[in-house]
C-alpha cells in the first residue's frame, strides 16, 4: 500500500507529496524546491497518529466485512 499525503512545508509552503510509510518518527524529508533549504521532520507520534488511524480504519473495513 502506497498511501500519499501532502504536508505544507515550514519554508515556502508548497504541499509536499509524502508517503505515509516515511513520517516516522526521526526521518526528514528534503523540499523539493530547489531555492528552499527547509527539511520537513516528523518527530514524536505525528507518523504513528497517522498509522493508528489507518489500522482504526482497517479494522473498520474489516468489520464491515464480517456483516
Ligand atoms: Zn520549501
Amino acid at each position: 500500500m502506497n498511501i500519499t499525503t501532502e504536508i505544507k512545508c515550514p519554508g515556502c509552503e508548497t504541499e509536499i507529496k509524502v508517503e505515509i510509510s516515511k513520517m516516522f518518527s526521526g526521518n526528514t524529508i528534503d523540499c523539493p524546491k530547489p531555492d528552499c533549504n527547509s527539511k520537513l521532520e516528523f518527530e514524536g507520534d505525528d507518523g504513528r497518529d497517522m498509522q493508528d488511524a489507518l489500522d482504526g480504519l482497517s479494522k473498520t473495513l474489516k468489520n464491515f466485512g464480517k456483516k
